[in-house]
């Protein structure tokens, strides 16, 4: 089945001169799918005109970076006109986060826009593990090494596995395993010798080190921290994974072909 992977943010955190914080849009024969909503995602969306086009969206984790601009999606599919509840999937406990927003968020005086969140998602909560089908295509995931609920992704009928923010991991590896791409997380240089043993991150190293112990046939990078970081964060990968590597950067499209 093919598919294509556009990037439309590749930052850490928050948008950076490189754009959007991360959201990638995945097309396939079952849809047009929306893997992850960070800031400046639907501003990007919103002018290649694929707002309209999206028929679900999938949400890794609770951080900004991933889904902050559900609100700005969540104003968009409520106004002017109310559009019918977009499909959601995202961790267990992704709910409460939804009747938060429309606590802040909502406009009571808009009918449309009194709840947002929860009238404009239509969510299924994925307990990380689980698989599911999305849009008509398996997902299938992995409990992330990340301090709140993370989703490991893997499409295999789309020959796609993404990282999510993660530490490296056994499971990490065998959710990766053999892969056609590895859209893969390195928030950090090695050599800066940033401690994540914590928090749960890649760096140029250990996302090369899951590439080659996976057997990937491709490495795609994303997740910055900081863009002027990433011809290191490439050399630190390429050293220990001997397939192709490139950054992910707005734009991109990667052809799927599993
Ligand atoms: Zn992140
Ligand atoms: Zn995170």
């Amino acid at each position: 089945m093919s598919a294509r992977l556009t990037v439309l943010g590749a930052s850490a955190c928050a948008p950076t001169s490189l754009g959007a914080a991360v959201g990638y849009l995945l097309e396939h024969d079952g849809g047009a799918t929306l893997v992850d909503c960070g800031p400046g995602v639907v501003a990007e969306l919103a002018s290649r005109d694929l707002l309209g086009r999206l028929t679900g969206v999938v949400i890794s984790h609770e951080h900004a970076d991933h889904s902050a601009d559900l609100v700005a999606l969540g104003y968009r599919r409520g106004f002017p006109e109310r559009l019918p509840a977009l499909p959601l999937w995202a961790p267990t406990g992704f709910g409460r986060k939804l009747e938060g927003l429309d606590a802040v968020y909502g406009i009571p005086t808009l009918p449309d826009l009194a709840h947002p969140f929860t009238g404009g998602y239509a969510l299924t909560e994925v307990e990380p593990g689980a698989t599911v089908v999305v849009d008509g295509t398996t997902l299938a995931t992995t409990r992330a090494v990340h301090p709140v609920p993370t989703l490991t992704m893997r499409f295999p009928d789309l020959g796609l596995a993404y990282t999510a923010d993660t530490g490296m991991s056994a499971e990490l590896v065998e959710a990766c395993r053999g892969a056609q791409v590895l859209l893969a997380e390195a928030t950090y240089r090695d050599a800066a010798g940033i401690d994540v043993s914590e928090h749960g991150h890649l760096t140029g190293r250990t996302v090369g080190e899951l590439a080659a112990e996976a057997g990937v046939g491709r490495l795609v990078v994303t997740h910055l921290a900081d863009p002027d970081d990433g011809p290191e964060i490439l050399a630190e990968a390429r050293r220990a994974f001997a397939g192709p590597v490139e950054l992910a950067v707005p734009g991109m499209v990667v052809e799927l072909d599993a």
